[in-house]
């Protein structure tokens, strides 16, 4: 797949915070991206550089081949859907679709057509008659949607476009949207906080920390490769252990050796980290690294038991998820456990960022 829009060393500052430090990066054709990071890491900047709203005091922005570093954001290629949906309260559905298309002056039956045709898309062929005041918020949602989608945009950049919604309807529309993309074959930039949303959206991600891209890959190697303590830490849930690096893994200062492999760039000596999933822990006897735990807490979830519990001489307690089909389990509050883990499933990690 080739490079549909590349940013090449990006910054954007305002005063004295560097919003977007030095970023290169390429969307590809047909690919979900999403931007994800806490607040204020430059997330929102970068979609707005892509669109134009905002320019670069240094770097160029690419869009299909053509330096369009300058050029004003209806000229681009590419649409924003903002995260506030502003749709026109006075008009049908199929008019707040039309709109955009009788802006630019199309003949009638090819407005006709392309309304028509986006808003089977999005299923909304039965409310085209309907005004936003008579909609669900992901009825409206989906009405800002097909406004965007109409314009056939190569790139639809997107801002939150689920915060406004409860979290039944968010998680249905992540596949919604992600089913839409497929469909309509466009690139689609999102831009969000929600670490979940991401992985379960995204063909990849640039997780940003500070103006600055941590990792960027596929959802699978964020979450079982993380580069860094940053991206462990907001990718998902994670054990941390904190300690000394050596040639055979972390040596704790209470717990001992804890084996792991130790990757390119972290050397014997220093401090460093070693991370694991709550669903790669086990309690077990066998494994070729383990720890006495008391437990503290059980929660039934359904599919599986979290269990948290406290070792002696870590400040945090651990957490456990089993998963239900390797019950039955019986447990009670105030047992001692002991956890193990394989050591290929943990990532040592250099002790901060
Ligand atoms: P959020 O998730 O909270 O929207 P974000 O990751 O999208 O955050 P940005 O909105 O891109 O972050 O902001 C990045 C940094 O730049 C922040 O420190 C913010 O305060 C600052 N910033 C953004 N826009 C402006 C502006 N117009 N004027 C001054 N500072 C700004």
């Amino acid at each position: 797949m080739s490079a549909l829009i590349s940013l090449q060393s990006v910054e954007r500052r305002f005063g004295s915070v560097t919003a977007v430090d030095g970023v290169s990066l390429d969307l590809l054709e047909n690919e979900f991206f999403a931007l994800l990071g806490p607040s204020g890491c430059g997330k929102t900047t970068l979609l707005r550089l892509i669109a134009g709203f905002e320019q670069p005091d240094a770097g160029r922005v690419m869009i299909d081949g053509s330096d369009m570093t300058r050029v004003r954001p209806r000229h681009r290629p590419v649409n924003l859907m903002f995260q506030s949906y502003a749709l026109f309260p006075h008009m049908t559905v199929a008019a707040n679709v039309a709109y955009g298309l009788e802006m630019e002056r199309l003949a009638k039956p090819e407005i006709k057509r392309r309304v028509a045709e986006v808003l089977e898309i999005t299923a909304l062929s039965d409310f085209a008659n309907r005004k936003p005041e008579r909609l669900s918020g992901g009825q409206r949602q989906r009405v800002a949607l097909a406004r965007a989608l109409v314009k056939q945009p190569k790139v639809l950049l997107l801002d939150e476009p689920l915060a406004a919604l409860d979290r039944q309807l968010r998680e249905q529309m992540q596949l919604e949207l992600k089913r839409l993309q497929h469909e309509v074959g466009i690139t689609f930039c999102i831009v969000t906080h929600d670490q979940e949303e991401a992985l379960v959206m995204a063909d990849r991600i640039a997780l940003m920390q500070a103006g600055r891209i941590a990792q960027l890959g596929p959802p699978q190697e964020l979450y079982e490769a993380p580069a860094s303590r940053f991206v462990a830490g907001f990718i998902g849930r994670m054990n941390f252990f904190e300690g000394t690096a050596t040639a055979e893994g972390l040596t704790h200062p209470t717990l001992g050796l804890l084996r792991g492999a130790l990757p390119e760039g972290l050397s014997s000596g220093q401090a460093a980290t070693l991370a694991v999933r709550p669903e790669r822990l086990r309690v077990t006897e066998t494994a070729n690294n383990s720890v006495q735990t008391t437990l503290r807490a059980v929660a039934y979830r359904g599919g599986d038991l979290l269990l948290e519990v406290a070792v002696a001489g870590l400040e945090d307690q651990l957490e456990l998820r089993l998963p239900i089909t390797e019950g039955p389990f019986t447990v009670e509050p105030g047992q001692t456990l002991t956890i193990g883990w394989r050591a290929e499933d943990s990532r040592l990690l250099p002790a901060s960022d």
